[in-house]
């Protein structure tokens, strides 16, 4: 339930951008703010790269980006775009013909600077490929590849380096008439990124993708990412986002639906709130919450679950979440309906009871949701 009209602290109020669309997904205006990954299979096997496709769309993904550096890539691509429930975004580097390639081929998006593509006439190619087949474009600097002359201009990767060189690839789409674009800033460092979006997000009503490039393994570039991306769209900035992590892209959809859940953006499947557990437990919460992870990974419905130890916490989260079960004493506990007080339960069956619970409130929430629709 949203409570956001009397939870004023919560709200954000976003940056207000143009609305582009990625395939079927549109990015910016009132969008919800989409999650994307890449995949990192060898692009030129069509079989791996769509079964890496279909996981991070089963795991939510909005849109996938695959990379296309050569030809065997941008033949199988056809095939990827083919197989998959979700947008594909070619990401290209400097070689405008795979760009084409990848138009023809059905990508949803370019993700291609056109700046580094080589003379007026290669980008004239590029953009009338993507405008025949209906593709948007993504501008993505990055800090770790500025252009030279800006690199000489300002010494080293800035803020006002990577702004620069984001309005002057701008400039050149809309010199062609081109206006489906989004656009990314990315840095590894943290301050770095979240400066130069936010003199992006001034200097531009382009919709912003968000993401801190090479942020590392997946303890610490979750860490990275969520404060990066979580200012930047606590600040309202940010229309679609990418969490990198050296890990299995279906762990950057979820750490990224974690983030836009954490600031309320955005719900998908069971917000599980539980306590660390101490000595108070009446019930092993580690152990049992890390079982519900598992056994509630297949629920899409935006709901919530609070798993708490013991009465000192349990009943107020319970008050606020859909499902609730809070540990007592002689080997059962509390369960919450919907925050109020239901029934007693005996910890052996408490993991496949909450299931149940959660399964039988998800098809609830779906049916009063697809009433509302009709
Ligand atoms: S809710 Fe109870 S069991 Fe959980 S950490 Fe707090 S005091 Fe300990």
């Amino acid at each position: 339930m949203d409570h956001n009209h009397i939870r004023p602290w919560r709200n954000i109020a976003r940056r207000k951008s143009r609305q582009i669309m990625v395939g079927s997904v549109p990015v910016g205006g009132d969008a919800p703010i989409s999650v994307q990954t890449m995949t990192n299979t060898d692009s030129g096997d069509a079989k791996a790269t769509i079964a890496q496709v279909l996981a991070c769309a089963e795991a939510g993904a909005d849109i996938v980006r695959v990379s296309v550096p050569d030809t065997d890539a941008s033949r199988a691509l056809r095939e990827v775009c083919r197989e998959s429930p979700v947008p594909i975004v070619a990401d290209i580097h400097f070689h405008y013909k795979r760009a084409i390639e990848s138009a023809e081929a059905g990508a949803a998006c370019l993700r291609i600077n056109p700046g580094n593509i080589g003379d007026a006439s290669r980008v004239r190619e590029v953009i009338k490929a993507a405008r025949d087949h209906g593709c948007s474009i993504r501008i993505g600097v990055n800090a770790g590849s500025l252009e030279r002359h800006l690199l000489e201009k300002y010494g080293e990767p800035c803020p006002d380096a990577m702004i620069e060189s984001g309005l002057d690839h701008i400039r050149i789409l809309q010199d062609n008439d081109f206006h489906e674009f989004k656009i990314s800033v990315k840095a590894s460092d943290v301050f770095l990124a979240a400066a130069a979006y936010m003199g992006l997000a001034e200097a531009t009503d382009a919709p912003i993708h968000l993401g801190i490039t090479e942020a590392g393994g997946l303890m610490s570039g979750t860490v990275k990412s969520a404060i990066g991306l979580g200012n930047l769209l606590w600040m309202g900035i940010g229309d679609t986002i990418r969490v990198s992590l050296s890990a299995d892209p279906v762990e950057e959809v979820k750490i990224g639906y974690e983030i836009l859940k954490a600031l309320g953006l955005r719900h998908r499947g069971v917000n599980i709130i539980s306590c660390p557990s101490c000595a108070r437990q009446g019930f092993d919460v580690i152990k049992t919450v890390s079982l519900l992870e598992e056994r509630l990974a297949h629920i899409k419905t935006p709901m919530s679950l609070s798993i708490i130890g013991c009465v000192v916490n349990g009943p107020g989260e319970a008050l606020m979440t859909d499902v609730g079960f809070t540990g007592g004493g002689a080997g059962s506990g509390m369960v919450y309906l919907a925050g109020k007080q239901s029934h007693k339960l005996s910890n052996e069956q408490m993991v496949e009871h909450i299931v149940e619970q959660v399964e039988k409130r998800a098809a609830e929430i779906d049916a009063s949701q697809e009433q509302a629709a009709e």
